[in-house]
């Protein structure tokens, strides 16, 4: 596969792989040696038989054949710059040769794939690299519980880890929050109601609940809960746990101010809660720093950890102070606990970006785009806010006449990018934010080919009739 094309360029490239495709039925489209996989059947097929909840296949209608760095190319030919990033996942993008390297590592080696929990020196050395990445005060005293493979599954861990330690049932989230799709994390995630689960306001500028945002509303919103921790009245006990996102992402690409998150840490250690930081998305550099919780020098109780740890395979991980350490043996088990695949994949993965800095780079490079976003929003009244960190951006899409949230638009906006070879995704509250994943490896031609399709989609589809 050759580089992506240079910036500006805005159709989808198509390759050899495009001329073979002969549609629907034609030669393309029969299995056997040297034949093209053909698109179109596929997704028919997948239309037919997969479930109704399926998600990005829906607006994505791509068969991904082929796939390097920040580029994906489908079965019809085209290629596409990814800035989904298997929803913040692929950390190097896709198949970076280190993680390639890796996995053939341990394939060439004769270990075994899958063995439960028990020891191996595949998962030491993931072990020892992470603690390496940890922040330091935690990473001197920690305990890392390895889960089911999915960030929900962490999330679960360390719900029950924080009510076995503390004895107590309640927890603190947040607004707008994502945390999973098993139970305890979806009543963690701010679209769920569940009555140990108190929720408080996360700090927003755009769309502020007390009408002022910047500090001055996350302050509002601090004070009110400390005042529902500290009023005896307040309905509220005294509850397992703090969960919190650094940046939240599903939610709309909102990072919690530095001095919120400082304060939410301090009202928490006051009050012998447990901190559960959520870097599931955030972390391994994703927001310019190497943790979310970096930027504002916040030490957590306990981190959840998934997604980028893994290299692009499935892998999850807690790790906590080691204090709370009293679950007994089998508190949180599952099978798929000791891939090793996944594993050395992580390894190498975590290694690459502390050996290489990347998580400044995302810093540096996250900043430039966030300002030529800016500077978008200034000539398209659509934008009504861009925001986010390091190479997690979000473009909230709003009504110019109104500034209400633009659902229609912001899918439009999805569409034009497609057409255009640029794979977003929506987000927020009103799913209006167009978000921005890409691999911490993008390169500034590949940001600003990125910068040029999106630019060229939004008035394009702020164009299209309502
Ligand atoms: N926490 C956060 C912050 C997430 O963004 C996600 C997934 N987007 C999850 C937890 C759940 O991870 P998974 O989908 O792997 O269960």
């Amino acid at each position: 596969m050759t580089a992506p094309g240079p910036a500006g360029r805005s159709a989808p490239e198509r390759t050899g792989a495009a001329a073979r495709d002969t549609g629907p039925g034609g030669a393309a489209g029969r299995p056997g040696a040297g034949a093209a996989p053909d698109g179109v059947l596929i997704l028919r097929r997948q239309a037919q038989r997969e479930s109704a909840a399926r998600t990005y296949a829906r607006s994505l209608p791509i068969v991904p054949v082929r796939a390097r760095g920040l580029t994906i190319e489908g079965a019809d030919g085209r290629r596409y710059l990814d800035c989904l990033s298997g929803a913040g996942t692929l950390a190097l993008g896709h198949n970076h040769p280190v993680v390639l390297d890796a996995i053939r590592g341990v394939l060439d080696s004769g270990a075994p794939l899958h063995v439960l929990d028990l020891a191996t020196p595949v998962k030491d050395a993931f072990t020892t690299e992470l603690f390496a990445c940890l922040p330091a005060a935690l990473a001197a005293d920690a305990r890392i519980q390895f889960c089911g493979p999915a960030g929900t599954d962490a999330v679960e861990a360390a719900l029950r880890l924080v009510r076995t330690a503390t004895g107590r049932s309640g927890l603190l989230a947040f607004t707008g929050a994502y945390h999973g799709m098993t139970a305890g994390a979806l009543d963690a995630s701010g679209g769920a109601p569940d009555v140990r689960v108190t929720r408080l306001p996360f700090p927003q500028d755009l769309r502020c609940p007390f009408g002022v945002g910047g500090p001055e509303g996350a302050e509002l919103g601090a004070r009110w809960a400390e005042n529902l921790l500290d009023d005896p009245k307040s309905g509220v006990s005294a509850p397992a746990g703090m969960i919190v996102e650094p940046v939240q992402g599903e939610g709309g690409v909102l990072p919690a101010p530095d001095a919120w998150l400082r304060r939410m840490r301090e009202l928490t250690a006051t009050r012998g809660i447990p901190l559960i930081a959520d870097e599931v998305q955030t972390g391994v550099g994703r927001t310019g720093a190497f943790w979310g919780v970096d930027h504002a020098g916040v030490v957590p109780d306990v981190m959840v950890l998934s997604k980028a740890i893994g290299g692009s395979l499935p892998l999850a991980v807690v790790v906590y102070r080691a204090d709370l350490d009293v679950w007994g043996p089998g508190a949180h088990a599952g099978t798929f606990r000791g891939n090793q695949l996944a594993m050395a994949a992580g390894t190498a993965t975590l290694a690459f970006v502390r050996e290489n800095r990347l998580a400044e780079r995302a810093a540096a490079l996250g900043e430039r785009m966030l300002t030529a976003l800016r500077g978008l929003a200034a000539a398209q009244p659509c934008i009504g806010d861009v925001r986010g960190r390091g190479l997690m951006i979000g473009v909230e899409l709003v009504d110019p006449d109104t500034g209400a949230a633009a659902p229609a638009l912001a899918a439009a906006v999805r569409q034009e990018c497609l057409d255009r070879g640029l794979i977003v995704e929506l987000g927020g509250r009103h799913s209006a934010v167009v978000r921005l994943l890409p691999p911490l490896i993008l390169t500034d031609e590949q940001a600003a080919a990125v910068l040029d399709r999106l630019a060229e989609a939004i008035p394009a589809a702020a164009r299209r009739p309502r």
